[in-house]
């Protein structure tokens, strides 16, 4: 079972959400964090990283002694990452996404492949937690393969919770992509509404079924509210602004280490998503 916890704006208190869920279920759990260019949920989860595994993609490299020039790979590329000059062909490998279409389109065999790293995959455990975070290298821009190299260590018996990067691009479809469920995290607020439409308007084109956390939900206005009732979203719990709750963000300190009485209402949330995905009415 895959839940995936996501929100069309940073900010909104999404890995506060992923982690406390995290920690308040009892079954063992996998928790993976895709947020790979800004990962934090292990400063709550506290892993002991036990693994790591560096992560590359293949980028090419041209042998102008065999170059024509000719141009059909700067025209197959759908990145840019490639400009054919007339004496010359420049690679740019922060724009390359790896496909390797250049390098089999290449009439002259000209173009091999040299990997290029993007990052790391680290894996631990807390308590009977299993952890896993990519961490993307400082100026990388290319997160999807990074994402896809965490995703590849869901373990379909367990539990899993996805943390998405925030937003709607690429890399949030490339963490949510797959999941049985997604928990969108918004706020009252009319920022929070834009994006929160934006968000489910990713989820509906993917069918993924999901739900709605208001958060700071006495912030705000009820704008929120009203478009879920309208377009018939489940909102599966309001949290209302808490100075303590912000206090132990700040510290690295678990809420629910501190305020037990979001253990129930997170299991309560777990199982009316668990009845969701395995349809029991
Ligand atoms: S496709 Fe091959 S031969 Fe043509 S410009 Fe590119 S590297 Fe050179
Ligand atoms: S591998 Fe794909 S993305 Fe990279 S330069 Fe070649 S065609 Fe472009």
């Amino acid at each position: 079972m895959i839940i995936s916890i996501a929100s069309g704006k940073g900010g909104t208190g999404k890995t506060t959400i992923a982690t406390i869920l995290a920690l308040s279920i009892d079954n063992s759990v996998q928790f993976l964090d895709c947020d790979v260019e800004e990962p934090n949920a292990h400063i709550f989860l506290k892993p002991e990283i036990k693994q790591s595994k560096a992560i590359s993609i293949p980028v090419p490299k041209i042998d102008h002694s065999k170059c024509n020039f000719c141009g059909r790979c700067a025209e197959v590329c759908a990145y840019n990452a490639l400009a054919v000059l007339k004496d010359k062909v420049l690679t740019f490998p922060h724009l390359c996404h790896g496909c390797g279409g250049c390098s089999l389109l290449c009439p002259q065999r000209a173009i091999t492949e040299v990997n290029k790293e993007i990052g790391v995959v680290e894996i631990g455990n807390s308590a009977n937690l299993q952890f896993i975070h990519g961490r993307l290298n400082i100026g990388e821009v290319m997160s999807p393969p990074l994402i896809r190299a965490v995703k590849e260590y869901i373990n379909p018996t367990r539990i899993v919770i996805i943390d998405a990067p925030p937003g709607t691009s690429c890399p949030v479809i490339e963490s949510i992509k797959g999941s049985n469920f997604c928990i969108l995290v918004t706020e009252p607020t009319p920022f929070g509404l834009n994006d929160l439409i934006l968000a489910v308007g990713v989820l509906e084109k993917l069918h993924i079924s999901y739900g709605v956390i208001v958060n700071r939900s006495d912030i705000g206005d009820d704008k929120v509210d009203l478009y879920c009732q309208r377009k018939n979203i489940p909102i599966l719990m309001h949290i209302p602004f808490d100075k303590e709750i912000a206090l132990l963000y700040s510290r690295g300190i678990p809420i629910v280490k501190e305020k037990k009485e979001y253990i129930d209402k997170f299991q309560d949330m777990f199982s009316r998503i668990k009845k969701k995905i395995l349809k029991i009415s």
